[in-house]
This record gives structure tokens, sequence and C-alpha cells, in this order.
């Protein structure tokens, strides 16, 4: 039988990954983006048992090689432009290793304190950095956790939601009512999923209306849609308005919102999954104006900001309704600091009950880039996006699809939806980059999202390029 690892034979094969990590990032760029590789390739080329003896690092290491990363997409390549960026970095990574290293389970105050005190002030220290409304610090009423992500984020919020617009009765009987969410036909699917698994059913979403310039929820649609419910009887309960949604990253109308959403008293979440994380930069903030009166906030720093996935930076304006809204309390998790009520048990604003030390990846990233580096890196992604955009609004063969507030240019050729298709397809079999695609009012778009801390003037200079010359073949009379 193979014994248990020890720290000396850990140091070595760890340091044997780091090389290997290290050597797979900086060869990136020499990889096809994507896997040309049909389905099953990778699952037929391993063997169909585990093995009966054990076998060195090594040979995994060779077999990552040989089977595994010609058979992935490499998001962090730096021609990788596809949905939206997941980037993380060196020290984010590092952060991972020390949390997986000291597998706390951080259910609750007591069984990590470190944990929890960590990630609260992580939170604070991101809703500084990004200038939020005061009511989401911990210092006050509110405060932020971190979820595995932005769907998550959504289905806690919806579950808040619910348990205040039912004045607690939702937690006891289920639901007495007819309860009601809205979010705009721009917004995120995993808010009709979020509907779904809270048992208001996908017909309980009120998909409400867009401008058609903009892409933005129209907000006298919203009152409609919200006052129509009432006059039938049924309760709105939530609001999720998005700031950059995932198809161009429009930004909904927050101010007008969140007026109909105090009229109302109904719960607004807005989903910046995104897009938030462009906050870091006081010029960007302009996408957060009105969030004041929201009830819930949350982005994705695994992202757009350096953090692996998952991590998912979520607050509240009133912890104490989140906290009733989810809390359960067995007799083997009772604890004297949880009854002085002096702590957070995180376990009470998720899903789950178990969590991960992921504050850490948070904490490393943010000390070693500082708010300087983070605004950088943002402002990078900007400004290549702009820098794309003003080559496809300089040829008239292409033209632009929608606004590109931040890193996300959407756009196809004029020649229609066919012909645009085509075009993502001719250039992402080139190996070289990565895009996805959308349709904006209707019309086939491609999407191009700048992200990668790897992606540089030239990676995106080279994507025009290479779009350039296909639409010269496919356009050839
Ligand atoms: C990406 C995205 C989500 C989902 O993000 P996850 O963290 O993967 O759940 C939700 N909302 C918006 C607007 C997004 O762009």
């Amino acid at each position: 039988m193979a014994a248990h690892m020890t720290p000396e034979e850990f140091r070595r094969a760890g340091y044997a990954v780091v090389d290997w990590i290290a050597d797979y990032w900086s060869t990136l760029g020499e990889r096809p983006v994507t896997s040309q590789d049909p389905p099953g390739t990778v699952a037929a080329a391993l063997p169909p048992t585990a093995p009966e003896r054990g076998e060195p690092v090594d040979a995994v290491l060779a077999d990552l090689d040989a089977l595994v990363t010609p058979g992935l997409t490499h998001w962090q390549h730096p021609g990788f432009f596809g949905y939206f960026p997941a980037n993380t970095s060196g020290p984010s990574v590092l952060g991972d290793m020390v949390s997986a290293a000291l597998g706390v389970q951080g259910m609750l105050w007591a069984t990590g304190p470190a944990c929890t005190e960590l990630e609260t002030v992580m939170l604070d220290w991101l809703a500084e950095l990004m200038d939020l409304p005061g009511r989401f610090r911990s210092t006050g009423a509110g405060g932020g956790v971190i979820q595995d992500s932005a769907s998550s984020a959504t289905l806690v919020a919806t579950l808040a939601a619910l348990h205040r617009a039912s004045k607690g009765r939702w937690r006891a009987d289920g639901l007495d009512r007819r309860y009601r969410a809205y979010t705009s036909t721009q917004g995120h699917s995993s808010i009709e999923k979020a509907a779904r698994v809270a048992g208001l059913g996908a017909e309980g979403v009120r998909v409400v209306e867009v401008d058609p310039a903009s892409q933005a929820m129209d907000p006298t649609a919203l009152r409609a849609a919200i006052e129509a419910d009432l006059a039938a009887g049924d309760v709105p309960a939530i609001v999720v308005a998005t700031v950059g949604t995932t198809s161009t990253t429009a930004v909904d109308p927050l101010p007008e919102i969140g007026e109909i959403c105090a009229e109302y008293g109904v719960w607004l979440h807005v989903d910046a999954a995104y897009a938030g994380a462009a906050a870091v930069c006081p010029e960007l903030r302009w996408a957060h104006a009105g969030l004041e009166r929201a009830d819930s906030y949350c982005f994705d720093p695994h992202k757009w900001l350096l953090t692996g996935f998952d991590c998912d930076a979520f607050w509240v304006a009133d912890r104490a309704e989140l906290v009733e809204a989810l809390t359960v309390m067995p007799e083997y998790l009772r604890n004297a600091a949880s009854e002085s009520g002096a702590v957070i048990d995180y376990r009470d604003w998720q899903v789950p009950l178990g969590r991960r030390f992921r504050a850490l990846k948070l904490w490393f990233v943010l000390r070693w880039y500082g708010a300087e580096g983070l605004r950088a890196h943002i402002r990078s992604g900007v400004a290549l996006a702009d820098r794309f955009a003003a080559r496809v609004a300089g040829d008239e063969r292409f033209e632009l699809a929608a606004a590109y507030p931040f890193s996300l240019v959407c756009f196809r050729l004029v020649a229609g939806d066919e012909a645009s298709a085509e075009l993502l397809s001719r250039v992402n079999a080139t190996g070289r980059v990565h895009l996805t695609h959308t349709r904006v009012a209707g019309r086939y778009a491609l999407r191009l999202a700048v992200g990668s801390p790897s992606t540089t003037e030239a990676h995106v200079d080279e994507a025009w390029q290479l779009l350039s010359s296909a639409a010269d073949e496919l356009l050839a009379p």
C-alpha cells in the first residue's frame, strides 16, 4: 500500500507542480486556444479503472501534458476573448493553495474564527475599494460574504426577498401566495433558475422589456408589470437589475428602478457579475449610480478581478433579514460564540453548510496588486476593447452592435447574420483566438471580451487581423 505523502515528499512534488504551472503559463500563447478534438477524445485516452497501485506525481504530470491540456479550452490564453473572462493570477493560485492545505471548514465562526473574520474584512476592503454604499459595510447593519457564484448570490437574494415579502411565513409554511420576480429580457439565466429553485416557478419571473437602443431595462415597463401583478393579487418580491448584462454589458437604470422598488417595498438585487469589478476605477463608477437603494449586490472577482473561480462577492444592506431567512440550528452545531450573537456564522448566508477559506485568495490578490494594480488591470482591458472597437468602427465592412462601456465589444459584418456567423467560425478555427456570439435585438453579433492578464495590444491587433482577412475571403466576389 502506498503510504500517505510525507511533508518532504510533498515539498518535492509541490515544487514540480509549481514548475509545471509556471511552464504552462509561459507557453500558453503558443497553444491553440480551444481543443479541436471530437467529443470523447479525453475520456477514451484514460484507463477504464483507477490504478490498483499508487503512482508518483511525475506520472500524473506527464499525463496532464499528454491527455488533459490538449483537450482544454485555455481560459487564461492571451487570445481568449469568449464569454466573459474568468481570469486568475499567481497570487490567487497561491492563496488557494494555502486554503487547500489548511483544509479549514468555515461554516461557523467557531469552526475557524480567522476564516470568517478575514472574509468579513476582505469584503469591507472591496466595498471601500469600489466605493460601494456605506450600508453594505459590516460595521453597520450590512455586510459581505463570498458565494461560489453570482448564480448563488441571486438565489440567496431571492430567498431573503421571499422571507421579507411573506413576512416570514415562507420559512414555515412555504409559499402561500404567488410571489413574483422581475428582471429584464437581458437578465441572466440564473435569475430564472433561482426562481425555479425557490419555488416561484419559471412563470413567476416577469421579463421586463428593454430600451431597444441601450438594451437597458425600461423602468416604465417594470412599474406596469408590478402594478399588474398587484392588481391580480400577486406579491412582487424581488427585482434583479443588471449592471453589465451578459449579452452586451448594458446597464439598467438603477436610480429609477430603486425608486420603484422603494415605493412598493420590493427587494432590489443588483447583479454586476462581470462589470462590477470596473468600480475599482473612479471613472467607471457611474454604472453604480443609484446603488444606495439596493438591498443586495454582487459581482464576481473571478471574472475580471484576477481571483480564480470560485469567488463571488455578495453584500446585503441588512444582514439580519438574510440570516433570518436561512438559519436552521441543529443541536450538534450549537456553540457559545453563536449564541452570544457577537460573531458571524457564514453558513447562514448561503445555501450549503460547508465552506472553504476563499478569502485567502482574495487577500493574496489584494495585497499583491494593491488598489493601483487592480485599477491598471481594469484600465488595460477597457483600453484594449476601445482599441479593437476603433478598428471595427473604421472598417466599412463591419459595424458595432452595441455600446462598449467596459471591455466587451459586440460587432458584426454589415453583410448580415449568416456572414457574421461564418466569420466567427473561421476565426475560431485558426486556434489563435476564441470569440463567442450573441443576438442583439434579434440580430447576430460577435462578442470580443478582453480580460486575460496576458492579453496585450499585439493580441488584440492579431484578433483584428484574423477577422479582417477572414472577412476578405468571405466577402470576395
Ligand atoms: C456571468 C454572469 C452570471 C453568472 O455568473 P456565475 O458566477 O458563473 O454564476 C450572472 N449574471 C451575469 C450578469 C453574468 O454576466
